[in-house]
């Protein structure tokens, strides 16, 4: 028994490299994934500038027919003009061609307003898209770091997990069953050292007798405390 607490004992060294890596990778992970959300944020906002340029000249086109037609409706007055009879009627005409007009002149106001902003957008957009390429470039030298980091330590930890095989392949399945379901418990820590008579798991006293069985290593010796399974060091065994 004490051989099968010993390779538990190994089994958990690897499950324990095995966590501190998967942890790391998963560190990694979430470099690679914040990565990609930068750049994703950046092209969300130059989405956000694109569409307010194409709103923005929609409406231009708006007023390009609107100020047309108010064009044609001041040309059609003023030849009307030459074939009006009455001098009342004459006033209203000319009435209706200086509205249009100044209507006209508002359009055309809001219209250089437009094209101002839709310059300051276009200026906004460009630059954008260069920054957005300097990132994209950026980033992806970055993601090719963790990447190349991400690769070394799945090399290691296929490496830990043949070694597992190996490790378990000794063991039997309710042995394998009762060390996971403890290791799930305890933080971890399923098989723990016992030494001056006390569990380093828990640091509590382990009855004598139950501490001289420990020695002979014909059972398995769980911490009456913690419940994890104890062993005893070579050291501790000779003295
Ligand atoms: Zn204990």
């Amino acid at each position: 028994m004490q051989v099968k607490v010993k390779l538990l004992e190994e089994l958990q060294c690897i499950d324990l490299k095995i966590d501190g890596r998967q942890a790391e990778k998963d560190l990694l992970l979430q470099q690679l994934a914040d990565l990609d959300r930068e750049i994703q944020e950046s092209r969300l906002s130059l989405d956000t500038l694109r569409e307010e340029l194409a709103a923005l000249q929609g409406e231009k086109e708006e007023n390009d027919k609107t100020l047309a037609t108010e064009g044609d409706n001041i040309v059609r007055s003023e030849a009307r003009l030459h074939d009006i009879k009455t001098q009342k009627e004459y006033q209203a005409v000319l009435k209706e061609v200086s509205t249009a007009k100044k209507v006209k002149t508002e359009l055309e106001e809001r219209m250089i307003v437009k094209i101002g902003e839709a310059e300051l957008l276009q200026g906004k957009i460009a630059e954008g898209e260069q920054n957005l390429a300097l990132l994209t470039g950026n980033i992806g030298l970055r993601k090719g770091e963790v990447q190349e980091k991400l690769d070394k330590l799945e090399a290691v930890i296929a490496g830990d997990q043949s070694r597992r095989e190996e490790t378990t392949a000794g063991l039997t399945p309710p042995l394998l069953n009762r060390y996971q379901m403890l290791r799930e418990k305890r933080q971890g820590i399923a098989v723990v050292e016992a030494r001056d008579g006390s569990c380093l798991g828990c640091n509590m006293q382990i009855p004598p007798q139950m501490y001289n069985n420990l020695y002979k290593g014909l059972e398995l010796i769980v911490c009456p405390h913690c419940q994890r399974m104890l062993f005893i060091r070579a050291a501790e065994t000779a003295a």
